[in-house]
């Protein structure tokens, strides 16, 4: 590594916490995952507000890869997560960790489609999950941001590459009802997206941004269309 490079990963002081260990987040390996500050929404249901809110991260990217070198042939993948992982530029950090033999998961709610291009294009990302928060006309109420355009964009250049990606929807029944996730069934089948589609409930840690407690409405899965095969996690 030239000696640029390591010191732009030194003083790059962005990952807010690492998890050393899940078999939960990427699909078929044992991961890592390193969990980037800061944020270009403000999701009411966010459970990660001090990392979305983080004045100051505790690791620097090579602290992150010091700790990686430390699991090869221990862990197999490493998942990129936050906060929203496309407002740093990580080509170089994901590079290395290419270099360690990691794959690499991105979580994303995909508003910065050039940078995901860009990482696709430099064949850095081996599995994409997008979120899909919402309809466009409930968009900018449950994320507090006006990115719709940006993420379908992103959400089109996805279905279009040869990427591997899941799409996946935070539900919590005072903010989207099934309406809102037949809208969502249609627009995907719309798009030309054929893979499975991610349900997760919202979860109640007790500490969100909106500050929004459990859900009071009764969510009827049955109202739901079959045009995608459904998941609920
Ligand atoms: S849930 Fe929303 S606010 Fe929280 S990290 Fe993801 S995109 Fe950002």
């Amino acid at each position: 590594m030239n000696i640029e490079r390591e010191n732009s990963l030194k003083s790059s002081y962005i990952i807010y916490d690492i998890t050393h260990f899940t078999h939960l987040d990427y699909k078929d390996h044992l991961a890592a995952i390193f969990w980037f500050s800061s944020c270009n929404m403000r999701c009411d249901y966010c459970y990660n507000p001090e990392i979305v809110f983080a004045k100051k991260s505790s690791y620097s990217l090579m602290d992150a890869l010091d700790f990686l070198k430390t699991r090869v042939g221990l862990l197999d993948g490493v998942v990129l997560s936050g906060g929203e992982v496309t407002l740093h530029n990580l080509v170089f950090f994901i590079q290395e960790i290419k270099h360690l033999g990691f794959s690499v998961k991105l979580d994303t709610n995909g508003t910065n489609h050039q940078t995901i291009q860009e990482l696709i294009n430099l064949k850095l990302l081996d599995f994409i999950a997008i979120d899909y928060k919402a309809p466009e006309y409930k968009f900018t109420h449950i994320t507090h941001s006006k990115k719709y355009k940006e993420f379908s964009q992103t959400l089109d250049l996805l279905i279009k590459s040869e990427m591997a990606f899941e799409v996946r929807t935070t539900l919590h029944s005072d903010l989207l009802n099934e309406e809102d996730i037949n809208f969502i069934i249609k627009d995907l089948k719309k798009r030309n997206y054929t893979n499975k589609y991610y349900i997760q409930n919202f979860l109640d840690t007790g500490s969100n941004i909106g500050d929004i407690s459990a859900p009071h409405k009764v969510f009827d899965k049955e109202k739901l269309s079959q045009e995608l095969e459904l998941v609920w996690r």
